[in-house]
Order: C-alpha cells, then sequence, then structure tokens
C-alpha cells in the first residue's frame, strides 16, 4: 500500500506551512539564552492583564466542554460591529474560518484567486479541497485588484483578498475594494482578510464590512491573534450574510473554539486602552525602524501592519542566519517569492534596538 498515490489531489503538492521559529527550538538548537522572536507578528506587548484573569476564571471549568456557539462572544462581536449574531462564525484562529469558507464553496475543478505575495494560507486551503490556484501578478508588492477582477471566469468560486497584505504590509482603498465588488458575479465569494485592520491608520483605508450589506458574496475575516495578542489561544471569526455562516456552521467541528479563547476574546474585547497602547506603541516603532533600515541600506515595503518586509538583497538569508547567532529571530519569506526579504514584527522600543544592531552586526558579518 502506498499511502501517497492514494492521497486526494494536490495534497501531496502542499509544502507544509513553515511557522516562525520559536524561542524554544532556537534555544535548542544554538544552545543561547535571552532571544527575542520578531517573526509571526504577535503583540509584542504581551497579554493584557484582564485577558489573564479571564483566562484563570475561565480554567476553573476546563473539564467541561466550551460554549459550542461560542454565543456571548458572537452577541458581543455582533453589538461591536453591528450585525446580527447570526452573521458571525467563530474559528480556531481567523485560519480555521479561512478553511471553512474553502470547504463549503470551492472543489475539484473551481479556481480560486488571490495575489502574488498574498497569505500563504490561500494556496494551503485551496491545494487541500484539490481546487485551482490561479495567483495573480502584483502590482508593486500589492494587490492588483483590476488585474484579479478580470482574472474571474466560469469556474472561479473564491477570490482572497488580504487588506492589509502578510508579508508585505500592503492595503487597498475602501474605494478600491467597491470597484471590485461591483464588477465581481453574486456567485463568486470575496473574502476580505482584516488580519490587521486595527493597525491601519490610512484615511483612504476602511473595513469591507461597510459593503456588507450590499454584497451578500463578501465574507470579511478578523483574528484576536495580532492586535488583540492571543495567538496561542487560536480565537478568530468572519462576518458574512446569515446564509454564508449556516453553510458554515455545518461544516466546522463542533467545539471549535475552546473555552478559553472565548473568555479571553471577550475580555480583549473590552480592554480598549491595550489595544490603543498597542497601536501607539507600533506606530511609534514603525516610524523609527524604517528611517534605520533605510540609514542601513536597506529597503523597507511600506507597511500599515505591525511587521516590515524589508529587501536585504541576495545575503538575506545568511543574515537571517546570522540574527539567529544573535539570538534576534526574524522571517524569510522566501516562500512567498521574496527571497531577498526578510519580514521582521515591530517589537517593544528596546526589542527593535537589539534587532537593529544585530541586522547591523550581520549586515556587515555577510558583505
Ligand atoms: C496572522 C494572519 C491571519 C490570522 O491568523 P490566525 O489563524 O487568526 O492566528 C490571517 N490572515 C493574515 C493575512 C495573517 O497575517
Amino acid at each position: 500500500m502506498d499511502a501517497n498515490k492514494l492521497a486526494r489531489p494536490g495534497v501531496l503538492d502542499i509544502a507544509p506551512y513553515q511557522p516562525g521559529k520559536s524561542v524554544e527550538s532556537v534555544e535548542r538548537e544554538l544552545g543561547i539564552s535571552n532571544i527575542i522572536k520578531l517573526a509571526s507578528n504577535e503583540n509584542p506587548m504581551g497579554p493584557s492583564a484582564k485577558v489573564k484573569e479571564a483566562i484563570a476564571k475561565a480554567a476553573e471549568d476546563i473539564s467541561r466542554y466550551p460554549d459550542g456557539n461560542g454565543e456571548r462572544l458572537k452577541q458581543d462581536l455582533a453589538n461591536l460591529h453591528h450585525v446580527a449574531a447570526e452573521q458571525i462564525t467563530l474559528g480556531n484562529g481567523s485560519n480555521d474560518v479561512l478553511e471553512l469558507i474553502v470547504r463549503v464553496f470551492a472543489k475539484d475543478g473551481d479556481e480560486v484567486i488571490f495575489a502574488e505575495y498574498a497569505f500563504i494560507v490561500y494556496a494551503l486551503a485551496t491545494m487541500a479541497v484539490g481546487a485551482t490556484k490561479v495567483v495573480v501578478p502584483a502590482v508593486g508588492y500589492g494587490h492588483d485588484l483590476a488585474a484579479m477582477a478580470a482574472a474571474v471566469t466560469d469556474n472561479t468560486r473564491l477570490v482572497f483578498i488580504a487588506n492589509p497584505n502578510n508579508p508585505t504590509g500592503t492595503w487597498n482603498s475602501a474605494q478600491s475594494i467597491q470597484n471590485f465588488m461591483q464588477h465581481i458575479r453574486a456567485d463568486v465569494f470575496v473574502i476580505v482578510d482584516e488580519a490587521y485592520f486595527e493597525y491601519v491608520d490610512e484615511a483612504e483605508y476602511a473595513s469591507a464590512l461597510d459593503l456588507l450589506s450590499t454584497y451578500p458574496n463578501l465574507v470579511v475575516t478578523r483574528t484576536f491573534s495580532k492586535i488583540y495578542g492571543l495567538a496561542a489561544l487560536r480565537v478568530g471569526y468572519s462576518i458574512s450574510s446569515p446564509e454564508i455562516a449556516n453553510l458554515m456552521n455545518r461544516v466546522r467541528q463542533p467545539f471549535n473554539v475552546n473555552s478559553l479563547a472565548q473568555a479571553a476574546a471577550q475580555a480583549a474585547l473590552k480592554d480598549k486602552d491595550y489595544v490603543l497602547q498597542s497601536r501607539a506603541v507600533n506606530a511609534a516603532e514603525m516610524g523609527k525602524l524604517n528611517k534605520s533600515f533605510v540609514a542601513l541600506g536597506c529597503e523597507p515595503i511600506p507597511s500599515v501592519g505591525n511587521f516590515v518586509s524589508v529587501n536585504i538583497g541576495p545575503n538575506a538569508q545568511p543574515v537571517f542566519e546570522s540574527m539567529l547567532q544573535q539570538g534576534v529571530i526574524v522571517r524569510p519569506v522566501a516562500g512567498y517569492g521574496l527571497p531577498d526579504h526578510l519580514r521582521i514584527t515591530v517589537g517593544l522600543p528596546d526589542e527593535n534596538e537589539r534587532m537593529m544592531d544585530a541586522l547591523q552586526t550581520a549586515l556587515k558579518a555577510t558583505a
């Protein structure tokens, strides 16, 4: 028996997702300590005190299954977004929700459109169901929405738009998303992934949620992994028509969001100061970092998120390894077609200083 021959089409073509290296694995592999991780776009402030309290309280009940429908969290999210609770779908991270959408709508022979340099999960989810990836070349490093609209065929079932995108930090204006939706058939579903929504401070940027009542084929996804600081707990959600949410509810796992995650997410929504402070720290540090990168002769891709991909040149991989040796974990993005770039998460001020020193040393060592 050859299990490989029996796997469904597409599975063997998938390169497993490569997460950013963990502090523990680098400690183990290199035998060094005092490591900082700026590799996975996590909130460097750590979880809010209110969240930690909520988790401790919820921990008393972990022998019970969680609320399988996430009623209270869904209601809080419905209130926040001024939609009905029936429009919310919770997921084990927004990654889960992205996969649910693909599993509901895409099958062998269907086409799924996304942009060059787009978040890699769209490709993984598409291949896992045997559907066909249609990758539309970027303009600069960003999504070319006109070209993406033009790529729609009779076989197109889904289009993914990351706004902002990871790993490029590029974004599309509210107007351009609206224009895009006007050109898309009603039987093509458009997913706008807004994982970094809370960080964006551009006047012409807006959530696609504003378009939801006009376009029932629109799905917007959000996460608690980034500005809310809950990456380890895995909780995200989508907002869609009740009909789409109902379909996703049929294919999800019965208890896909655990009780600690639900309690933490509810507490995180209440802690508005934490979000404001996170955004302020990020904005201030992003400005400093960009200047420092340019001073070192490395061009950053202008980013509206909490990370920045920097053009290091052909030595990006050795520079990454040298920084690792110095105890600073950043993220190579060759897998995204950006072999000369490293993606660096904006950390706390002292972390960023250490990262810059390590980068400078690495650049000299590899020159
Ligand atoms: C981090 C990220 C997500 C969210 O991941 P979770 O599964 O919610 O942790 C989704 N989309 C993009 C573009 C991301 O960068």
